[in-house]
């Protein structure tokens, strides 16, 4: 089952950067999102993020205008229905995930293969509501998609080799590396990084240390090229709450409890470098821890 032709649905922060890798890796790359807009943003991003790539001399311009000629958009969903393989990187909500796959199923060709870039979703739940269990797994991305180096691939319960193969190829092909995991709340990254960032937090919230204290000791005493709060406000406090959540739900277990200190910088709406404060305010010429 060779995969050469790859359908993204969801233009978004990750969709853009999924798009790029591919289409720059050779495959034929077809995007759709509900919003002409996000289409328009992505593939001018795509260019300039390509144009950098060759600014820093890691391909050539011959390689940007062959990888734009390779990237098609659509706004109809069932245009992807031809594709090989088909990646769902839309808003991360179960009913918006499940009404794709449902509109998607009657235009796809049966060899198809479906796969959710989702960083919490049981990926056995949603395979369930397809036609293909066994064709179905997770092919999760990491932001930024062009510069990070790993791909999660996640079974369900009914993925069958042929499938899990046939994704493990496609990653080979992108120059990426990929770790298996099992179909489990967070999956690998998410299970390890989220509870240190989160302990991260109880740290501050408990007074062991300072913002500035906590980064440089795990910077400077574990070599971790980010410190946890930083790192925190990078991916976004909210989206650090909603997979703190989900491995508390999925896995009843205290020891996932989000801090409520999480908790109130997300209800202050101070979600980290996208709102300009969180545990640093990003508004003047460089961050200042807020505690
Ligand atoms: P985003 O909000 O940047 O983009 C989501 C896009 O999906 C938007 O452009 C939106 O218009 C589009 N969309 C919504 N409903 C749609 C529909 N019915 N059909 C087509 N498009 C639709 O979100 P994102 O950060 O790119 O996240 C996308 C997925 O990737 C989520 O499942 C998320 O969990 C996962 N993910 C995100 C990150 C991250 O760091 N942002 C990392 C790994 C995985």
């Amino acid at each position: 089952m060779e995969i050469k032709s790859v359908g993204i649905v969801g233009a978004g922060q990750m969709g853009n950067g999924i798009a790029h890798v591919f289409a720059l890796a050779g495959f034929d790359v077809l995007m759709t999102d509900i919003s002409q807009d996000s289409l328009d943003s992505a593939v001018a991003l795509i260019q300039r993020n390509l144009d950098r790539q060759v600014q820093r001399e890691k391909i050539s311009a011959e390689d940007v205008a062959k990888t734009m000629a390779r990237i098609k958009t659509t706004l109809k969903l069932a245009d992807l229905g031809q594709s090989d393989l088909v990646i769902e990187a839309a808003t991360e909500r179960e009913t918006v995930k499940t009404a794709i796959f449902e509109d998607l199923l009657p235009h796809l060709k049966p060899s198809t293969i479906l796969t959710s870039n989702t960083s919490s979703i049981s990926i056995t739940r949603l395979a369930s509501r397809t036609d293909r269990p066994e064709k179905f797994m997770g092919f999760h991305f990491m932001n930024p998609v062009p510069i990070m180096q790993l791909v999660e691939l996640i079974r369900g319960i009914a993925t069958n080799e042929e499938t899990f193969n046939a994704c493990l190829a496609v990653v080979e092909k992108l120059g990426k590396t990929s770790a298996s995991a099992e179909d489990f709340p967070g999956f690998i990254v998410n299970r390890i990084l989220m509870p240190m960032i989160n302990e991260a937090i109880y740290t501050l919230y408990e007074g062991v240390g300072s913002v500035k204290s906590i980064d440089t000791s795990l910077k400077l005493g574990a070599n971790h090229p980010m410190g946890p709060l930083e790192l925190a406000d990078f991916i976004g406090l909210d989206t650090c709450l909603s997979i703190m959540n989900v491995l508390h739900d999925g896995l009843a277990d205290t020891k996932y409890r989000p801090c409520p200190l999480l908790t109130k910088y997300v209800e202050a709406g101070w979600l980290g470098r996208k709102t300009d404060r969180g545990f640093y305010d990003y508004r003047g010429p460089e961050p200042v821890p807020t505690r």
